[in-house]
């Protein structure tokens, strides 16, 4: 038997989806994987019909459909601060999933080094395995999930090619101070390096808290590859649609990856979604507010169930320590809570690069009635465990 590849021996498949599939199989309350048990706005769905009646069912052009782009450009111009040609600073891609990758393969040869801060969205450790780079980590300590200075000049000194931000913060809910962007701004500067970012809770950020692009601040368009989603925006994670918003050099080279890696995003989404990118700016304040009543209707029951966990300042994340229970293998630990409590989560371990195993997280992007049924089965998680 020929042996497949050997740098698919440094990860592992993803331990999101696989929670998903056991949440799946013992029904328990979907809160590992992060994605919405309720629908998109009505008017995208029927823009979605609307774009098969008309019918959008062939290629659009590989890095994006033209309108789409458009609209996107017109939209994050006006959030970033950024002055943006839908032709040259953008590329569609299959969710940020794709964009991440494209953004990793455009930026990196193989044996470069990828500054991670640890704890990190599962996949960019195997993002930069793939582009066959080496992950250098930088830890974000809690309770505030900083990163110390030295340290981050230490990775960069190390010939750090990129690093990757991904703000708000998956999975530690952490909004990145306009102090610790400029701090990472002039590194990266310094050191000749790109940020990549992933920025797909870019509108789910709670008040006082307020997001900033890093793209937008001063020098630092040409060497940031921002990737974002309209998949937590409009709650359409299924639909897959990504981007990646880059000085026209950068996206020259990410076309190329793009177009060899998927031709494209679905056609008919995309002619679909433009109706969500020209929704007025009260759609975004509303879409904080929902989230903000979700996160204090699951923060209230964590704090009532007397499990200690840091409030996010955005995304839909919270780590929850599990210290108490003796926990030494949270994968275990989180199959028994999905199993005997019905409510299933992510162990924490799969964020970090440092050995944790006290943390695990759950994710509030759910309807108030699922979050008080998962809420009140964790009321009772001391009598189940
Ligand atoms: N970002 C989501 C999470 O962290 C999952 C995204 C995905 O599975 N592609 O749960």
């Amino acid at each position: 038997m020929p042996k497949i590849a050997s740098r698919l021996d440094h990860f592992t498949e993803s331990v999101i989806r696989e929670m998903t599939r056991v949440a799946n199989a013992c029904d328990a309350l979907n809160l590992s994987q992060g994605f919405p048990d309720f629908d998109p706005p009505p008017e995208l769905v029927a823009a979605a019909k609307k774009a098969l009646d008309d019918g959008f069912h062939q290629y659009a052009v590989t890095w994006g459909a033209p309108r789409f782009r458009e609209a996107l450009a017109r939209k994050q111009a006006g959030w970033m601060g950024l002055d943006l040609d839908p032709d040259e600073n953008i590329v569609v891609t299959c969710g940020s999933t794709e964009a991440m990758m494209t953004a990793l393969m455009t930026a990196c040869n193989p044996g470069d080094k990828v500054i991670v801060f640890s704890p990190f969205y599962e996949n960019y450790g195997a993002d930069a395995i793939l582009t066959g780079a080496t992950p250098v980590y930088v830890d974000l300590r809690p309770p505030d999930f900083t990163f110390d200075p030295g340290e981050l000049r230490k990775a960069f000194e190390s010939g750090a090619k990129a690093l990757v931000l991904c703000n708000p913060s998956n999975p530690t809910g952490k909004v990145f101070t306009l102090e610790e962007l400029t701090i990472i701004a002039d590194l990266a500067k310094e050191f000749d390096a790109f940020v990549i970012t992933d920025e797909v809770y870019e509108h789910i950020v709670y008040e006082p808290f307020a997001h900033t692009y890093i793209a937008g601040m001063d020098g630092m368009f040409e060497r940031t590859i921002s990737c974002s989603s309209l998949s937590k925006t409009y709650a359409v994670t299924g639909w897959r649609l990504g981007y990646i918003i880059a000085s026209a050099d950068v996206i020259r080279g990410a076309r190329k990856v793009h177009d060899f890696l998927t031709v494209g995003a679905a056609a008919p989404l995309q002619e679909a979604a433009v109706t969500a990118l020209n929704f007025p700016l009260s759609y975004y304040d509303d879409l904080r507010d929902w989230y903000t009543q979700l996160r204090d209707i699951f923060l209230g029951y964590l704090d009532r169930a007397g499990l200690s966990s840091i409030a996010p300042q955005g995304a839909y994340y919270v780590l929850v320590d599990v210290s108490e229970f003796g926990v030494t293998d949270d994968a275990a630990f989180c199959r028994r809570l999905a199993e005997k409590a019905g409510v299933a989560a992510v162990p924490g371990s799969s964020f970090f690069h440092e050995p944790v195993n006290h943390l695990i997280r759950f994710h509030f992007a759910k309807r108030p009635e699922t979050l008080e049924i998962a809420g009140r089965r964790l009321l009772k998680i001391r009598e189940i465990i």
